[in-house]
């Protein structure tokens, strides 16, 4: 069985994110369009939003390379990953883990936090806090991105989300939910800080607040260095992030 399997997941589907059914199946295979990758969902702009599905084991991680456009330090451990995680066997047994390269590919062409409409996606989840406005959405889910990690989430369940973004001259791992244990060991590994999400500013609508404390589904979020190159955020934290994800 190749290592990789293009990822479809059939969201025109749509689950309604607070109405959690049970676990769905892996992915349906699908053509790829561009290696292992293809288009999970289609921005505000129409760029594609890209997926890949990596191993076939009952534990199902999901990785968010970006949602803010301006914190790309993350991008290289991104395009890393599948490779890293292909050459585990045990991983591909145990794993099937889906890779979103990029949740905001507007945003990431225009450098900016925001949508192409300038809604910040990370304050667009249904979570209890969240705070309609001009910035965060008038409604959650009303952006196409923050739709399709919503839908994806609430459809497939996975047993943990990592989350890519960066922070001002601080690097540390974030948990969401009962993601304590798992940050724990993150931390351990990459030496990053570990942190509770209720130690930061209030995020309301976060996708931590929503799938963590809402769905009750681990979630971390890793606040690489801002600036800091990307061969060494990917060097710093690899062997924590395949830990994490195989569930040592
Ligand atoms: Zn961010």
């Amino acid at each position: 069985m190749r290592p990789w399997l293009p990822c479809a997941l059939g969201l025109s589907a749509c689950v309604a994110p607070s109405a959690l059914p049970p676990a769905a199946p892996p992915p349906v295979l699908a053509p790829a369009n561009d290696g292992i990758w293809s288009a999970l969902a289609t921005s505000t702009e129409g760029r594609p939003i890209r997926c890949a599905t990596l191993g076939h084991g009952p534990r199902r991680v999901l990785w968010v390379g970006g949602i803010h456009g301006d914190e790309r330090e993350g991008a290289l451990a991104t395009a890393q990953l599948p490779a890293a995680f292909t050459a585990e066997p045990v991983a591909l047994e145990r794993v099937t883990l889906l890779v979103i390269e990029d949740l905001n590919p507007d945003g990431t062409l225009k450098k900016t936090r925001g949508n192409g409409r300038g809604i910040d996606l990370n304050r667009n989840f249904p979570a209890n806090n969240f705070r309609g406005s001009s910035r965060h959405g008038d409604e959650p889910l009303s952006e196409p991105e923050s739709r399709a990690l919503g839908e994806l989430v609430a459809s497939w369940r996975p047993a943990l989300v990592l989350v890519a973004h960066s922070w001002r001259e601080q690097e540390f791992v974030n948990f969401d939910g009962p993601a304590q244990a798992v940050g724990a060991r993150f931390a351990e590994l990459s030496g990053f800080e570990l942190r509770a999400s209720d130690a930061l500013d209030a995020t309301p609508g976060s996708f931590g607040s929503w799938a963590g404390v809402t769905l009750g589904i681990p979630v971390l979020t890793i606040e690489f260095r801002r600036g800091r190159t990307s061969e060494s955020a990917w060097e710093r934290t690899r062997a924590a992030t395949l830990a994490v994800i195989v569930g040592d």
